[in-house]
């Protein structure tokens, strides 16, 4: 039994393994799919997305 998740990148339906899991307590996957990733860390989109959120969520 294997579930599947809608890559919100490529809009394809995958199998979870084919999604990271997200870090922290919660269960749940990242929206976007191994492959989209990868894509996108070579855009250079995700290397600094961590560091934005907190920076935004500090500024206020
Ligand atoms: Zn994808």
């Amino acid at each position: 039994m294997s579930q599947t998740k809608t890559c919100g990148t490529c809009k394809e339906t995958k199998p979870v393994s084919e999604f990271y899991r997200r870090g922290g307590g919660k269960p749940g996957y990242r929206y976007r799919c191994k492959a989209c990733d990868k894509i996108a860390r070579r855009k250079g989109q995700i290397a600094t997305a961590s560091n934005e959120h907190c920076g935004h969520s500090k500024q206020r």
